[in-house]
């Protein structure tokens, strides 16, 4: 990563850099032409990896227009790479704004430094001004949404509501350091979504976990997660990498306080193991100098729903809580038939749970509610139905989105991606979707993790110009 000036003169050593043009002044004219539009723009992104925006030659308002990204230093010039304004403009923070333009991402052929990254300009071949800069723009190259990695393929519990139907399900494999090692690979491209030590499965089913999260960096801890049921009795020491870690957060199972609902709802698990552990995890937690934050994830059902609020205010005194997303199930066919017919609840029971819940902000407490909810009726309100609480909530689990009257486009955003790896390297890249995300998102592309050496080479090799 990055490179001097000097570095980039050789590595560019096939494009051409020529001095700044001679003032207009200078030159004899010899025929007069009319006046040609100026080709209009903006740089809404720019890093030392990338830029990206949109531009418009009002000339030629339907052409792409090709353009050339520019380093400057006093008056030398070095054309850095060339390409087209082919993408619209739907993603783009600061859109053109009569919705007149073409869009351009361009991953830059080398890093560039902080300082070069300053004097990189973006302008449209043939001549003509640079693109002025957006205020307060993408200056981190962050394609990487999140990658949900999984260090294992089983889990210690068999809950009746799990999304993973393990029923052929019967022995554990694990990662190996080499593909956590080209995992790490990619950290520094991730983005606010957090790169995720388990997604469907167990984590400290890993024999070497403790030594895992030892492994990774410490500049790119503050961007990691990882979801335990808490119910493995552990080694002191796991608690202890654990308190000065430097991991963002850690999201901890519960339903119940209740010894017989805890264990019926988390099936395999030990109500007092799991006490035993989460205070390990809290005293390490206190005691420790850079702990995660503890986010609990409760499922809401016929068998807990009324000890939910209850719940929610002692895990926010009591145990540390600094963030509680109570859910609903994922209508998975795997799930026993009598498991939902018992357990599912029933619109009013989550009406209950709006209102007892409407006290906190999203921030606090997310109530993730099913997509197909009717809204309260006006009697239950006494006013217009509230609004639902996961409208207005962080994505963190799957929101509730709007009936359409007719499907919509959906909206991608270029040069932007999601991965999922599993134990064994193999590796499922998505796009990411701004607006109208299908409900089954095609992969792009699938990759062993050992196979990508750089990247920003892979990366460039999905992305549109
Ligand atoms: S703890 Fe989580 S991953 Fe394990 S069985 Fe229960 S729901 Fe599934």
């Amino acid at each position: 990563m990055g490179g001097s000036m000097f570095g980039l003169k050789r590595l560019f050593s096939g494009y051409s850099q020529r001095p700044a043009p001679v003032p207009p002044a200078q030159l004899a004219p010899a025929v007069v032409q009319p006046a040609r539009p100026a080709v209009t723009g903006l740089i809404e992104q720019r890093s030392t990896r990338h830029v990206a925006g949109w531009m418009l030659d009002p000339a030629a308002p339907d052409a792409p227009p090709t353009f050339e990204a520019v380093l400057t230093a006093g008056p030398q010039e070095t054309v850095v790479a060339t390409s087209h304004a082919a993408l619209g403009t739907a993603w783009l923070r600061h859109p053109p704004p009569d919705g007149r333009g073409h869009g351009y991402h361009l991953i830059l052929p080398a890093a560039l430094t902080d300082d070069e990254r300053d004097r990189l300009i973006v302008r449209p071949v043939g001549g003509g001004a640079a693109l002025p800069l957006a205020e307060q723009p993408q200056a981190r190259y962050r394609p990487i949404k999140h990658v949900a990695l999984d260090i294992v393929d089983n889990c210690n519990l068999r809950c009746p509501f799990c999304l993973y139907d393990y029923t052929n399900t019967h022995r554990t494999n694990v990662m190996s350091d080499e593909v956590f090692d080209a995992a790490i690979r990619l950290m520094p491209y991730v983005g606010d979504e957090f790169f995720w030590l388990s997604c469907l499965h167990e984590p400290t089913m890993h024999p070497k976990f403790t030594s895992l999260i030892e492994r990774i960096p410490h500049e790119f801890r503050s961007n990691i997660f990882y979801t335990s049921n808490l119910s493995r009795r552990m080694p002191q020491e796991y608690y202890d990498v654990l308190g000065r870690s430097g991991l963002n957060f850690m999201n901890i199972s519960i339903e119940s306080r209740t010894p017989d609902i805890y264990e019926k709802m988390r099936k395999g698990a030990k109500h007092r193991i799991f006490m035993e552990c989460w205070e390990q995890l809290l005293a390490a937690c206190k005691a420790g100098t850079a702990p995660p934050k503890l986010r609990y994830i409760m499922m809401a059902y016929k068998s807990n729903f009324r000890e939910i609020p209850e719940l929610v205010a002692w895990l926010r005194e009591e145990r540390m809580a600094s963030f509680i997303d109570v859910r609903y199930t994922y209508d998975m066919s795997h799930i026993d038939p009598a498991f939902k017919q018992a357990e599912y609840l029933d619109p009013p029971d989550w009406h209950w749970l709006m209102r007892e819940l409407a006290q906190y902000s999203p921030h606090e407490v997310c109530l993730s509610l099913p997509p197909d909810l009717p809204p309260p009726p006006r009697a239950e309100t006494g006013s217009e139905p509230a609004p639902r609480p996961t409208e207005a909530a962080e994505p963190v689990q799957a929101a509730a989105p709007a009936p359409a009257p007719a499907p919509l486009q959906p909206v991608i955003s270029p040069g932007e991606f999601e991965f999922r790896v599993s134990y064994n390297g193999r590796a499922f890249v998505a796009p990411i979707y701004l607006a109208n995300r299908p409900d089954i998102v095609p992969d792009l592309a699938e990759i062993n993790i050992l196979d990508i050496t750089d990247p920003v080479d892979y990366l460039r090799t999905l992305s549109p110009a």
